[in-house]
Order: C-alpha cells, then sequence, then structure tokens
C-alpha cells in the first residue's frame, strides 16, 4: 500500500493540530445558540460517510458537548471513478429523523469538490427544517466550484488533484492511511487498486 504514494500532502501531525483548531472554533459558535434555546434544542453532527469517518472520529473527541450523530450514506465516485459520478444516497446506514425541527445541524464531509455532494445532502436537511445548518469539510480543492461554495469551516485547501487517505478511498482502498496523498499514476492504470 505505501508503494503506491506519489506525495504526501498533508501529514498526519498537521491534521491532528487543524481538527483540534477546527473543534474549537464549532464549540464555540454552537454552544451559545443550544443555551440560548434553554433545553430546547440540541446539536446533531449529520456526518456524510464514507469518506469522512476517520474525521468524525477525530473531530467529535475534541467537540465537549451532548450531540446527536446521524449518518448519511452518500457515494458520487463508485468503484474505480476519480471523477465525480454525482451524489446518489445510499441506503440502509442513514439514521436521519423526518424533521429536525429542535437541532441546530453541522454537515461534515470529507472533501469539497464540485459542491455537488453538499448541495445534495444540505437540501435534503433543509427541507427537515432544521434551527441551524453549518457544514464543515476537512479538505476544498482549489478549483473554482469548490472556492465559490459556501462554507462555514474547512481544514485545509489542497491542489486539484485526486487525493485518498485519512478516509478517502480509491476503489474502497487506502481509508486507513493515515497521511492525505496522491497515488502513483500506475494505481490507476493497473488493477493494482484492487489488490494492495
Ligand atoms: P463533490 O460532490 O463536491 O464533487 O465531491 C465530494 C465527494 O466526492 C466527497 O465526499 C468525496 O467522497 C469525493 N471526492 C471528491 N474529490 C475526491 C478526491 O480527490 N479523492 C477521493 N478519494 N474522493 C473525492
Ligand atoms: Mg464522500
Amino acid at each position: 500500500m505505501h508503494s503506491d504514494i506519489d506525495q504526501v500532502l498533508i501529514h498526519r501531525s498537521q491534521i491532528a493540530q487543524r481538527v483540534e483548531q477546527l473543534a474549537h472554533e464549532i464549540s464555540r459558535d454552537l454552544i451559545d445558540p443550544v443555551h440560548a434555546d434553554d433545553g430546547h434544542s440540541h446539536i446533531a453532527l449529520v456526518p456524510i460517510l464514507t469518506g469522512s469517518l476517520i474525521f468524525v472520529a477525530d473531530l467529535i473527541r475534541h467537540l465537549p458537548m451532548r450531540m446527536q450523530i446521524r449518518l448519511i450514506s452518500v457515494s458520487s465516485y463508485p468503484d474505480r471513478a476519480t471523477t465525480s459520478q454525482g451524489p446518489n444516497i445510499r441506503t440502509p446506514l442513514d439514521t436521519l429523523p423526518d424533521s429536525l425541527d429542535d437541532a441546530h445541524v453541522l454537515v461534515i464531509d470529507d472533501i469539497l469538490d464540485s459542491g455537488r455532494t453538499l448541495q445534495f445532502v444540505t437540501d435534503l436537511l433543509r427541507a427537515k427544517n432544521p434551527r441551524s445548518l453549518r457544514t464543515c469539510v476537512m479538505l476544498r480543492k482549489q478549483r473554482r466550484d469548490a472556492l465559490s461554495f459556501p462554507i462555514d469551516y474547512f481544514g485545509f485547501d489542497i491542489p486539484d488533484s485526486f487525493v485518498v487517505g485519512y478516509g478517502l478511498d480509491y476503489n474502497n482502498y487506502y481509508r486507513n492511511l493515515p497521511d492525505i496523498v496522491t497515488l502513483r499514476q500506475e494505481v490507476f492504470s493497473t488493477a493494482k487498486g484492487l489488490t494492495a
């Protein structure tokens, strides 16, 4: 697996530091509105699976408040795709209630690319009437769509190339790499992504 890495873009130590900073910003913004609602509201995190798995696991351990976690599973890069095929909701992992009337919602994804996934998910959530809706991604690609998409929190800007690691996959592999990396070109041109 490690021989497939081309470049390490973001090292695990930088990620850990940034996740902690993001958690501070998020806590600061979310704790007050919930206090102001005087017990009539709660925080609901909505991680978009599968890519946000590692990020959300790290982030929530730095968020010291009560929260619900409502998983949603969306896939835009099925199998060996390295360009978006458009977001598709996947069941049965989704645990969204019919209404989010009492919730301050924070949607969490791994990476903002075209913005189609977040647009799709935030439209779906807005229809459930949350008290507030915020968005957070670990990575934002430096391309026009991503840079113009409104986002409340992001970890790092990265070049417009295909990355894996820290939850992000190619053909469902490489999610367990602790750093955010690019892969060598031959991984895509051979069947290696299947057997790594
Ligand atoms: P968008 O809908 O913004 O184009 O893409 C977001 C989704 O596509 C992310 O949730 C992520 O799963 C996937 N994605 C986008 N860019 C990359 C990438 O560089 N690497 C990987 N592994 N997935 C990506
Ligand atoms: Mg994703």
